[in-house]
């Protein structure tokens, strides 16, 4: 019977992340990991492969696919109340203990993770996104930069049908992904676990290329908003948090950081969930930080405003939310306060 390595092998495409070396060896650039990999054997994610001294790279499938709410990826900045049109495929290169999303990305490390593949094309992901009415076509449920080329392969059908497109990546990525991306990609979102590199490591990765990651894309003007589950004991010190929000708003006091509640997932069962009173707690050293949008999710009516979006120049509720439903949207097409005038970046037209 065919393993699911099998299976997968066969829904696969010449990478164009990669470079050649000698002795038919590859390196792959798609994640900050840069593999490099012999003929015949797997990278760390274990979906590109070196077969002849070519990369291979999955192509032509999905492991799901859903319409939801922008606000569910989440974006809180773009389009508010719009759908997001959402597929995943299978793998990533980390593996954190609390993956929410583990029956995806582990697929292919852990037994229990059975997630079977549906053979598609990026034009009837484009249609279906369409015929549901999304407003943006968003790669997401496993880490979508080590499945890049079959984003941009249906990413360059979104736009001819007018539709954004975006990443809810880790952001482990590489100066020569973001490059490749960066003409197909209006968003993406970072998710920023620690700022503590030993941390980091026990999820199977480093701290310095998320934050270059963060860097890069807002230097390039690609709208980023960034998530940190807030896991106790894991990444809650008042000390690491002051120095998370400190980075991002070196980058920009305009960066949306959400601090979103964990919960037991997975195979980490030991810490307790984050409680409300924890997410005002950290929301309120970002504040101090001086990031202008701080929003905290996952536990919804339970966190008073963090859920809306006020102006940063009068204070006046712009966006109300409750969870991912918008109840009241004042920024219009300008993107600025209706009452002061104030600009809120972001992509609201
Ligand atoms: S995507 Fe990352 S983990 Fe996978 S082969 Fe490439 S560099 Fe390695």
């Amino acid at each position: 019977m065919a393993t699911l390595a099998d299976v997968l092998t066969a829904r696969t495409h010449e990478a164009e992340l990669y470079e050649a070396l000698d002795g038919q060896w590859v390196r792959c650039v798609a994640c900050g990991h840069a593999c490099r990999i012999p003929e015949g054997a797997v990278g760390v994610c274990k979906v590109r492969f070196n077969r002849g001294g070519r990369l291979y790279a999955p192509w032509g499938y999905v492991a799901g696919a859903a319409c939801d709410p922008i606000e569910k990826k989440p974006f809180f900045h773009a389009w508010p109340g719009s759908l997001a049109y959402s597929f995943g495929m299978l793998g990533c290169d980390l593996h954190c203990a609390y993956c929410q999303n583990w029956v995806t990305s582990q697929a292919l490390r852990d037994p229990a993770a059975v997630s079977p593949p549906q053979d598609t094309s990026a034009s009837t992901l484009v249609a279906n996104a369409v015929h549901w009415g999304a407003r943006a076509l968003v790669s997401t449920y496993n880490e979508p930069l080590i499945t890049a080329e079959w984003a941009v392969e249906v990413f360059r059908e979104a736009r001819r049908a007018g539709l954004a497109t975006g990443f809810v990546s880790n952001g482990n990525g590489t100066p020569q992904v973001l490059a490749y991306l960066a003409p197909w990609i209006d968003l993406f979102k970072v998710d920023l676990k620690s700022f503590d590199d030993r941390r980091y490591r026990t999820l199977g990765g480093r701290l310095g290329p998320i934050l270059d990651t963060i860097r890069a894309l807002h230097a390039a003007g690609t709208w980023v908003e960034v998530v940190t589950l807030l896991v106790p004991g894991f990444n809650d010190s008042a000390a690491e948090l002051e120095g998370l929000t400190g980075f991002l708003a070196s980058v920009s006091a305009d960066l949306p950081w959400h601090v979103t509640a964990y919960h037991q997932d997975y195979r980490m069962t030991d810490p307790p969930s984050t409680t409300p009173a924890m997410l005002k707690r950290a929301a309120a050293i970002g504040h101090a930080a001086g990031l202008r949008f701080v929003y905290a999710g996952n536990l919804a009516s339970t966190v008073d405003h963090l859920e809306d979006t006020r102006c940063p120049g009068c204070d006046r509720t712009l966006i109300a939310r409750r969870g991912f439903r918008v109840l009241r949207n004042d920024i219009g097409p300008s993107g600025r306060c209706p009452a002061c005038q104030t600009p809120i970046p972001g992509r609201w037209n």
